[in-house]
């Protein structure tokens, strides 16, 4: 792909426009090895080899991670007061990161952070029914009533019922604990399936989506890259 320099250096979170632009002009900024001034100056992100301040700079057009999203965080690109789920990516190169999807501030788990707007769009669509497997701790016995209620779909105030869910109940008491895979995303959905049936989620951590699966070695806050295989999956 053709690109101007100070597009490459600010994609790539080297500053604003103007601020590389000030930086190219000062001859801070080499590629293949001889010093450019001119900002319109077209690169090949494949080939050209570009040096920041002595930095070698990649080019990324999509970057892919995977966090393990921790309670307390909320799934927003920024905010004033509270830490977001980017905050968290510390070695991102992209500034046009955003979480495919949200979880709730206490719910944990995977979460997509990416800047691929047509994959977040495949996966996040409602016509596409991607599915999303939760694991989540009740208060109260889930029974088999319940998981007859999700197959059949349970009635959340929506305009129509939920869509068939498949509910296994991995453990049941006084706390049960259960796997949900539902292939819609309505706000609050798990907490609210639940309430549907008299029941509360105290605990919720999404394990799933579509092909993607939580490398259970992330713990809360940790994060990596999507491997190759991973991202080809997805795509
Ligand atoms: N359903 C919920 O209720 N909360 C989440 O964070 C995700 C799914």
């Amino acid at each position: 792909m053709k690109i101007r320099l100070d597009k490459y250096l600010a994609d790539m979170g080297k500053g604003t426009r103007s601020e590389v632009k000030k930086a190219i002009s000062k001859g801070l900024v080499r590629v293949n090895n001889v010093i450019v001034k001119k900002p319109e100056t077209k690169l090949d992100t494949d080939s050209d080899h570009v040096l920041f301040d002595g930095v070698l700079v990649g080019y990324a057009q999509h970057e892919y991670y995977m966090l393990n999203k921790p309670a307390g965080v909320i799934s927003a690109t920024e905010d004033k007061r509270e830490k977001t789920v980017i905050d968290l990516i510390i070695e991102r190169k992209r500034k046009d990161l955003f979480p495919v999807g949200r979880l709730d501030r206490d719910t944990e788990g995977l979460l997509l952070i990416s800047n691929d707007g047509e994959l977040a769009h495949r996966l996040l669509s409602p016509s596409k029914h991607v599915d999303k497997v939760y694991y989540a701790k009740i208060d109260g016995e889930v029974t088999i009533e319940d998981v007859e209620a999700f197959q059949q779909g349970v009635d959340i105030g929506e305009e129509k019922l939920t869509r068939p869910a498949k509910l296994r109940v991995l453990k049941s008491g006084t706390q049960s604990e259960i796997e949900l895979t539902i292939c819609e995303g309505k706000f609050h959905q798990v907490k609210r399936m639940f309430q549907a049936v008299g029941k509360e989620v105290v605990y919720l951590k999404r394990l799933q989506m579509g092909t993607l699966i939580l490398d259970e070695s992330l713990k809360p806050g940790e994060y990596r890259e999507l491997t190759e295989q991973e991202i080809a999956d997805l795509c």
